[in-house]
């Protein structure tokens, strides 16, 4: 897999760390609230398992699967919900694990979904923040890193449903997409 990568961007060490740190405010941000970890599928699922696992303490988490993007690198600005979540989250306090944010549009339109389901307050984290993202009116309370604009793969992020299984977070070579 190695060879089809143009560059790292981020290293697992990274990466690792810098989920660590997250992991802390979260919980000081949370820790006496009634709240749970919103996973989407399926590109946070590698976020999600070594974020939730960084926290001192324990928590819920659920999932969600939306369809935002077909096997492109563009994004359809079209959501659909093809998993709901299996809890009901009138009352809680709601933290949206991601891992990229793009265009924006998939977030913005999950975290108003969620939001008008009654929950007590819904905040995002995302592994990345690419520049577009400033552009679109979602409030990001938790980033990781923000990457320039280029379409990256690696630690759950695909192309094609391939490099997920990346352990560092990098952009592909040219002769991949040829
Ligand atoms: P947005 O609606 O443009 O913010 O797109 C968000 C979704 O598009 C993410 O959850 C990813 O599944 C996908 N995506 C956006 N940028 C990339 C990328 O650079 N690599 C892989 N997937 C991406």
């Amino acid at each position: 897999m190695g060879e089809d990568l143009a560059r790292v961007l981020y290293t697992e060490e990274e990466i690792l760390d810098r989920l660590g740190q997250v992991a802390l405010e979260i919980w000081d941000d949370y820790r006496d609230k009634d709240f749970l970890l919103v996973g989407v599928l399926k590109g946070a699922v590698l976020v999600m398992a070594d974020l939730i696992r960084a926290l001192p303490g324990t928590a819920p988490m659920d999932w969600m699967a939306v369809s935002s993007y077909g096997s492109g690198t563009k994004s359809s600005g079209v959501v659909r919900i093809l998993k709901d979540l299996d809890t009901d989250i009138t009352g809680k306090h709601v933290v949206i694990v991601e891992d990229i944010v793009d265009s924006g549009l998939t977030l913005s339109w999950i975290k108003a979904n969620l939001a008008s389901r009654n929950a007590a307050s819904v905040e995002i984290f995302t592994l990345l923040r690419k520049p577009d993202a400033a552009k679109v009116a979602v409030d990001v309370k938790y980033v990781g890193f923000d990457i320039p604009n280029e379409f990256v793969v690696g630690y759950g992020l695909d192309y094609a449903e391939r490099y997920r299984n990346l352990r560092c977070v990098g952009t592909l070579a040219e002769h991949v997409y040829r």
